[in-house]
């Protein structure tokens, strides 16, 4: 089976989950965790970046792909607009953005210290137009991103969540630990490049085929390039790594 059939449906019930009840914004926005540090609070998306980090050191950015419901929006997105944003240097954006305010949060924490958990904080104290806000939000990112640059723009250039897992991912296999990957076997590649032209996050799918798996920060583990392959050289398996990784 397909797995585009199964991660889909996933990743966009994700989206329509979290943002019909209004908490994305509870657990994903990187403005609330800013509000409640300068409190000394911990709140709920304190536990989900930690949480996001700790599950890439096995899964990479799997969590991209199959759970993110910013990634649900993209998918829904894409049933309009077929335009893939381009593989820059603007990706580097985002970690731009990710030392500015993991800064801002430690900053807080450091100021406030931690006074209290309230997984609550966020929801009970802020008013519902602010809760919309904050939550459609997401969507009024990457939507203007989606139509300006193509597909999984903001996902590429400034996801404020990319780079927790991308050092989770690094120090896994700095420290060549065993995780889901995606590895390939070469010998059966025909070079037609069908993986490339799939890829939503536009890897060169097919010039890293030839190294044993597909290394790249910007890898989703969406599985795209897996369903294109008719030669089946492209599989998820849960292993070291195959080689020193970028
Ligand atoms: S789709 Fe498969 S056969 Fe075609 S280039 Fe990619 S890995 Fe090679
Ligand atoms: S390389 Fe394959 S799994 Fe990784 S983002 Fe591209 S299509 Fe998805």
């Amino acid at each position: 089976m397909r797995l585009q059939k199964i991660r889909k449906p996933i990743v966009i019930t994700t989206a329509f989950l979290f943002h019909s009840l209004l908490i994305f914004h509870l657990l994903f926005s990187p403005v609330i965790i800013i509000l409640a540090s300068n409190k000394g609070i911990v709140n709920a998306s304190f536990f989900s970046f930690v949480l996001i980090f700790l599950l890439s050191l096995f899964f990479g950015r799997a969590y991209c792909a199959w759970f993110c419901p910013g990634c649900g929006v993209q998918e829904i997105v894409g049933f309009v607009i077929k335009k893939k944003a381009k593989y820059t240097k603007a990706r580097y954006i985002k970690y731009v953005i990710f030392i500015i305010w993991v800064s801002a949060i430690i900053t807080g924490y450091l100021v406030r210290g931690f006074t209290k958990i309230d997984l609550s904080y966020g929801i009970e104290n802020t008013p519902f137009e602010r809760k919309l806000l904050l939550t459609l939000g997401a969507g009024l990112i990457i939507v203007p991103l989606a139509l300006i640059f193509g597909r999984f723009a903001s996902c590429k250039y400034i996801c404020w969540q990319a780079p927790f897992m991308i050092l989770g991912k690094k120090i896994r296999d700095r420290l060549s630990l065993p995780g889901l990957r995606i590895k390939t076997n070469a010998a059966n590649c025909r070079k037609c490049n069908a993986c490339t032209l799939k890829c939503p996050m536009d890897i060169q799918v097919m010039k890293k085929v030839q190294c044993g798996e597909i290394v790249d920060d910007e890898c989703i583990l969406c599985g795209n390039c897996i369903d294109a392959c008719k030669s089946k050289a492209l599989f998820y398996s849960i292993s070291t790594p195959s080689k020193p990784l970028n």
